[in-house]
Parts: C-alpha cells; structure tokens; sequence
C-alpha cells in the first residue's frame, strides 16, 4: 500500500479501467498530467525576514476545456499531490459535464504562521510565477484548501495588474463586489449535504434523525454540517485540527459555528470555555474524542471534510458508519475502498460529492463572461439541478453495468468522456 496520493489516483483508474469503454492507448495518457510547472516564491515577510517558499500549478488534461482547479496553501503539499488533485479535479468536471479540463495549485506553507500582508505578498509572487500558464480560457484557479475570496481577489488583482485592465474571469471563487457569484462560499458544502440527501432517497432511508459524523470543520465541513442539520439530520460528531467533539444527542450546529467563525478550536468548545450561543442559549454539552475515534464511530453517514488518505487499510475494519459521503479529496485509500465494496458500506465518491464548488466556479465563470449577475436562488436552483443530474448518472451505470461501488460507476462515466474528447480531438500533430 501507498500514502502517495498521486499512486491511490491511479490505482482508482485501474480499478474501473476493466468497466469502462475506453482504449487503452488513450486510458495511458490519462495517466499523465500535461505539465507541472514549479515556482520558487521569494517573500518579504513582515518579520523583516526573506522566506523561500515553493508553489507548484499542474495542468492536467485540457481536452474537454480549460483547466480548472483550487489552489492551496498547506505544509503537506507536494508535487505529487498537486498532481493527484489535478487529476480528481479532471474527473470531477467530466462527471458533472463541466466544460473543463482539470488542474490544481499548491503552495508549501503554514498560513497559520503568516500575517495577512505576509499571505498577500505570498499570493501575489505565486500569481506572478504562474501567470503564464493561467488565463480565463486558459486555466482558472479557484479556492481550496486554506484559500479564501480574499486570496482569489489577490490573484484577480495582481494577473489584472499584468494585463492592464480587469480580468474578473481570471479566477472564481472571489468575492462579490469583484464579479465573485453568491453561493459560491457556501457551494461544496450545499453540494454535500444535497448528494447526502439524494444517497438518502437512493436507499430508501430517512435522513431525519440520521446521526452524522463530519471529520473537519472548515469551509466544506461547517457547511454541510448545517445544510444537513437543516435537513432534518442529526450532526453528532464534528472535528478540527485541534479535537472532535460528540454528542450522541446532535451537536448545537449553529452554537459551534459561531464559535469556530469567531476564530475558536473545537476543543475550546469541548471545554465548555466559549460554548454557546452569543445569548448564552445553547443546549450542547459534547465530549472530547480524537479524530481517530470520530472516524469510527457507529453513526449512520460519516462525511470525511478534511484531507486526503483517512480512510485506510488501518481503520477501515473498525468503521462502523453504514455510508460514506467523501466531502474531501481522495480521503479513502484504494486498500480501504476493497474493504468497504467488499463489507456492502456504500460511499459517494469525492469526484461527486464535493462536486458543488466547482460547478458553482462554473457559474461564476459564466457570469462573468456573460457580464450578468444571477441571484442566489437561480444559482442554487442550477447546482441542484447539475450535482442530482450527475447523482442520478453515476446511479444508473452502477445499476445497468452491475458495477461494484459507486466510485467505479463515477469514473467509468468520467474517464469515457474524457477518453471520447481525446477521440474526437485525435492526436497532434
Ligand atoms: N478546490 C475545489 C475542488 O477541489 C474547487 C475547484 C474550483 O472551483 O475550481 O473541487
């Protein structure tokens, strides 16, 4: 077995290779990206102190469009993931039938460490070393993980800079006053919890009531957790880098929220210190577990929100969650997928689940070009429509193929629309 994450995309190829109608000449170039490009990010920080980062952009496949990708700030980046990520984000647009190729930016840091001028000044270096590559028909960069509005008009400024007028369609994910669209903050967190619903109906299962264990509570996880509490489910485990928290009764979602959005830990909560509402009327009263046990708890959807390779050959025979619903990127390692096809345990694939962001990326874009605002509701009316359009696909080549899980019908859909664009497109020169 891997942690390379690059490897555990591959594998998850081979594995759907045997399903999927696509020659094998064109399925081996899908097994490479197109380009990689490194950068070498000298900042100022303002400690007065010069810091060498390194940043990366990977362009993987382009056939079905320009590429589209996050980027993220973290220190666990490599080359190898960024990589990985690009070519998830690949299969992900082809699954939603997005117009796009796939790509993903990293940058190698800790933003934790970083003041706000330190993470601008690191922004704007890292726009400038991939500026080349980028361009709104080219490859549009987008949020991810520890990236925000603010990053993404940072990087809207400063490729806008270079151009000498106003490139909003440069990036998505930006803030509303510079061409961001509504809904896009909240998007991959609504996509979540609307395919978390779906997967409900598909089952024949009621979504009230059922207990949900949500690992991380970032950008995607905070909001599932409240699309879903919405919903009527019952959020009983929730974590960050700092602890989980459990109650078997549900957790005071909109209690918590409030807490970590005023920049509290998890475990802060746990300890009572700033649990509760501003006027004081929350009900919660969690314990502290690890994130280990979060995983294993016997709930009845467990939403990894967090990073990649959790779900493992180590702690899959322990899981006890009846479904998995993948908020994250390439949370369950290939050993771990066997394990749970094999123990009947059904789980909705990344390149679906956490589908809403970049389509509603997608919608920013066209709005953009189309020099048009929507309102909320027609954006959120489209996403649904697209990520249940998309559900209903992957169920339907699940059931007519008599595939094995759910992430082999998502890619044998993905890699054959893929595979059909390098077909029309033919080889050149
Ligand atoms: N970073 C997000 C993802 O992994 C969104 C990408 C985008 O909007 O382009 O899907």
């Amino acid at each position: 077995m891997t942690d390379d994450p690059f490897e555990n995309m591959l594998a998850q190829m081979d594995r759907a290779e045997e399903y999927a109608d696509v020659d094998h000449g064109i399925f081996e170039r899908l097994k490479h990206p197109e380009r990689t490009l490194k950068v070498t990010l000298p900042v100022e920080l303002d400690s007065g102190e010069v810091e060498v980062f390194e940043g990366y952009r990977c362009q993987f496949d382009s056939a079905r469009g320009p590429f589209k990708g996050g980027v993220r700030f973290h220190p666990s980046v490599t080359q190898r993931e960024v990589e990985a990520l690009a070519g998830w984000m690949t299969w992900k647009t082809a699954l939603v039938d997005l117009p796009y190729g796939g790509a993903k930016g990293g940058v190698i840091c800790e933003p934790k460490e970083l003041t706000q001028n330190d993470l601008e000044s690191l922004t704007r270096r890292y726009t400038e070393g991939i500026r080349r590559m980028i361009g709104p028909e080219v490859d549009v960069p987008a949020p991810d993980m520890n990236t925000n509005p603010q990053t993404m008009a940072w990087m809207m400024d400063t490729y806008s800079m270079y151009e000498g007028h106003s490139v909003p369609q440069a990036v998505t994910g930006k803030p509303l006053e510079i061409g961001g669209t509504p809904g896009r903050v909240e998007a991959t967190g609504r996509g979540v919890s609307l395919v978390t619903e779906r997967l409900f109906e598909y089952l024949d299962r009621d979504l009230s009531d059922a207990t949900i264990a949500i690992q991380g509570f970032g950008n995607v996880g905070s909001n599932a957790a409240r699309l879903l509490d919405e919903a009527g489910a019952n959020v009983v485990a929730t974590s960050d880098v700092s602890g989980a928290a459990y109650d078997p009764d549900g957790l005071d979602v909109a209690a918590l929220g409030a807490h970590v959005d005023a920049g509290g830990l998890i475990s802060e909560y746990v300890a009572g210190e700033y649990r509760g509402n501003a006027d004081g009327s929350s009900w919660d009263d969690p314990d502290e577990i690890t994130n280990a046990e979060l995983l294993t708890l016997d709930v009845d959807v467990l939403i990894p929100a967090a990073v990649e390779g959790v779900i493992t050959a180590d702690n899959v025979d322990d899981l006890r969650a009846s479904a998995i619903v993948e908020a994250a990127n390439g949370p369950t390692t290939v050993a771990a997928d066997e394990a749970l096809t094999e123990r009947d345990i059904q789980v909705v694939p990344d390149i679906l689940a956490n589908a809403g962001g970049v389509i509603v990326s997608y919608l920013e874009w066209v709005q953009n070009a189309q020099e048009f605002s929507w309102p909320l509701e027609t954006v959120n009316a489209e996403l649904e429509r697209r990520i249940g359009d998309a559900f209903d696909q992957t169920i339907e080549q699940y059931d007519a193929k008599e595939l094995p899980d759910l992430r082999t019908a998502a890619y044998t859909l993905a890699l054959e629309r893929t595979a059909k664009a390098h077909e029309y497109r033919g080889l050149f020169p």
